[in-house]
């Protein structure tokens, strides 16, 4: 039997090269491959697998491709000692392939079908699964007609396959340290904040509200690291990354109505509460296979996450801006984020606060572009002032908001005056309601004229997301429409029952809605129901054209009469607060001219930021509900699962007449 290094010794003049003639330089058992890039005369790259006591090798001319349909040359050559692995050096001129050696890869590799070596190779067919810093995944050699030495090799369609490269992450991983996946491990944090700025050694990713938590995927297994639940749309996300072993750093996030980050919703949506879309936006990859990528610089690791997260819509990549700060934060202020992190691009992943990591604000932006999306034409100012001192939810946190639940509002508000209730230093600071639109007023928010006492005054009409936000850009926390519309401010198109507690107790006021209910579908109409955002509720009856706002009061107090005969004992009628012995106020006196009532969705100045929110009758058969679960934070994803529930107040409208002569006949009859 011969010698199978026999063609190697043959070649080599030991006394001239550095190759090793043989002898296993501790050389531990496993199935070890290795590719040397060989600059002799022609540059190639040496495969070489591990098998029976030698280095099987292969010269491949053009390198490897990730793409499967790119298939190279492999010219089978002389078996190499297990010593081959770690050489790597200058072959003097006049050897055997005179050049320079570099060890380009090494890992491990298995065959991808328990098969005999022997038997595959004297089909001429290897699946090879290799396990390096470079080639990942199967590949496949294939003996050719063309003669015993001439094979090919490409790659099988695996989650690596893809565009031709030859580098799983196209990433140098030396500095990567093999290591077992971490297991406790906290996560890096920014420490200052800092206006924008603008330098090359720094890049810039958006800020998304939400959770941030790791992301592990192992093998099989899916999860986020202290979250008690893993959204199903996650983890498939996780499990389709290019990888069999990842630890992620990123934010669990939420989507609200108009498609941005939000907590509440987020909230909601890990109780189980509403099906809002759940993401997970990775911005660091500190752990891939089984390397640690920690040590590597930040633009390293971000290129790795790239190549490893795959297309799903769960989980994403973060993407950066390098070096010009100001043109993310446009980005950022137009699209209603609140800020940037700015990371240095070189630094390391440190768990901890780090100085390589800065925050930078929206509301710190110079160039500060209005919050929405649709750049308008007024400038958002303060928007860092907290207007909610308990919560900490600032200005910006309330343009966001009406931003979000601008598309439920806006029918809502159309073609009607509006006051203002201005809250310019927060909910506990001064205020004023403003009726008229104040000299100054820019020329494209519209106003309508309207006589008052003798005078004209110009009254704010919102119709637009840009007049919305410059009202709220005033300091206005709520908004107060008439309940008439221009063109016919003498005619309501609502009538309006105000549950009213003050002090009475909240089941009071469901008891008295449920009884309102009833009575309205008694008596042939279809009611409407809403929080009013502080601790009562309104009841709304979309009328027909031709009602004057004495036909509506006549018959919204009708109703209420009716109702305190009904529940005496916690509903009322009595305009003195000091009379009403802690009863709930059934107020029909706001349908009136210029009365108001405040609209769906408006948030109150009030402590928890609730929000006026319409309501199925049926959820008031719900023990646990209360006015202060509808906020700032919960209800954008409300309406985007539940779509607005008082569009019936403008699609509706119904015919008192009937509902009038059923009413008096109830009346009769008690
Ligand atoms: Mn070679």
């Amino acid at each position: 039997m011969t010698d199978p290094l026999d063609e190697y010794r043959r070649k080599r003049d030991f006394a001239r090269t550095p190759e090793p003639a043989g002898a296993d330089a501790g050389h531990r058992p496993g199935s070890t491959f290795v590719v040397h890039r060989h600059e002799a005369r022609n540059l190639h790259y040496d495969l070489r697998l591990e098998h029976g006591g030698v280095l099987c090798s292969w010269a491949v001319p053009r390198g490897f491709s990730y793409d499967p349909g790119e298939k190279r040359l492999a010219v089978r050559t002389e078996d190499h000692p297990l010593a081959y692995e770690h050489f790597h050096g200058r072959i003097p001129k006049g050897q055997y392939g005179a050049g320079t050696m570099a060890i380009w890869d090494r890992g491990e590799y298995t065959l991808a079908k328990v098969v005999d070596w022997d038997e595959a190779m004297a089909r001429g067919e290897l699946k090879l699964l290799l396990r390096g810093r470079r080639l990942r995944g199967e590949w496949h050699l294939v003996r050719t007609q063309q003669g015993p030495n001439t094979w090919l090799l490409f790659k099988s369609k695996d989650v690596w396959a893809g565009p031709a490269r030859d580098s799983a992450l196209g990433v140098d991983l030396d500095a990567a340290a093999a290591a077992p996946l971490p297991d406790e491990l906290a996560p890096m944090r920014h420490t200052a904040a800092r206006a924008p700025f603008r330098d090359p050694d720094w890049l810039f990713e958006m800020e998304f509200a939400g959770r941030r938590c790791f992301a592990l995927r192992d093998g099989a297994t899916a999860t986020l690291r202290g979250v008690a639940m893993t959204p199903a749309a996650v983890r498939d996300g996780l499990l389709a990354l290019r990888c069999e072993r990842a630890l992620l750093d990123g934010v669990l996030v939420a989507l609200d109505a108009a498609g941005r980050p939000c907590r509440a919703a987020l909230d909601a949506a890990l109780a189980g509460a509403a099906a809002a879309p759940v993401a997970y936006y990775a911005f660091d990859l500190l752990h891939w296979e089984e390397f640690d990528l920690r040590a590597l610089p930040l633009l390293d690791r971000k290129a790795a996450l790239r190549a490893t997260v795959a297309d799903t819509p769960a989980v994403l990549y973060v993407d950066h801006v390098i070096g010009n700060g100001p043109a993310l934060l446009d980005a950022i202020v137009a699209a209603g984020l609140p800020a940037a992190i700015a990371k240095r691009g070189a630094s390391p992943y440190a768990s901890g606060p780090s100085d390589a990591w800065v925050r930078v604000p929206a509301a710190a932006a110079p160039s500060a572009a209005p919050a929405p999306r649709r750049v308008g034409r007024s400038r958002p100012t303060n928007l860092g002032k907290v207007y909610w001192p308990a919560e900490g939810y600032t200005k910006g946190d309330l343009l966001a908001y009406y931003h979000a639940v601008a598309d439920g509002l806006l029918p809502h508000l159309r073609d009607r005056p509006v006051h203002l209730n201005r809250f310019p230093d927060g909910i506990d600071g001064k205020s004023f309601y403003q009726r008229e639109a104040k000299p100054g007023t820019p020329a494209w928010v519209r106003t309508v004229p309207i006589e008052r006492d003798g005078e004209v005054v110009p009254h704010h009409v919102i119709d637009d997301l840009e007049t919305l936000l410059y009202v709220v850009n005033l300091g206005s926390i709520d908004l107060h429409p008439w309940l008439s519309r221009i063109g016919s401010l003498d005619a309501p198109d609502w009538a309006v029952l105000d549950l009213d507690p003050k002090s009475a107790p909240f089941p009071h006021v469901v008891r008295i809605a449920r009884a309102a209910g009833r009575l309205l579908r008694g008596i042939g109409l279809r009611p409407l129901l809403k929080t009013s955002g502080k601790f009562g509720m309104h009841v709304f009856v979309p009328l027909r054209a031709g009602y004057t706002y004495d036909h509506a009061r006549m018959f919204t107090e009708a109703v209420a009469r009716v109702l305190v005969r009904e529940l005496p004992d916690i509903a009322t009628v009595e305009r003195l607060p000091d009379r009403r012995e802690g009863k709930v106020y059934l107020d029909f006196l706001q349908n009136r001219r210029s009365q108001t009532v405040v609209p769906p969705y408006v948030v109150r100045p009030v402590r928890g930021a609730s929000v006026s929110a319409p309501l199925r009758w049926d959820e008031l058969e719900d023990g646990g509900l209360t006015p202060q679960r509808f906020t700032i934070q919960t209800m954008p994803a409300r309406l985007a699962e539940l779509g607005d529930l008082f569009r019936p107040a403008l699609e509706d409208p119904q015919d008192l007449l009937p509902a009038i002569g059923a009413l008096e006949d109830v009346l009769r009859q008690k």
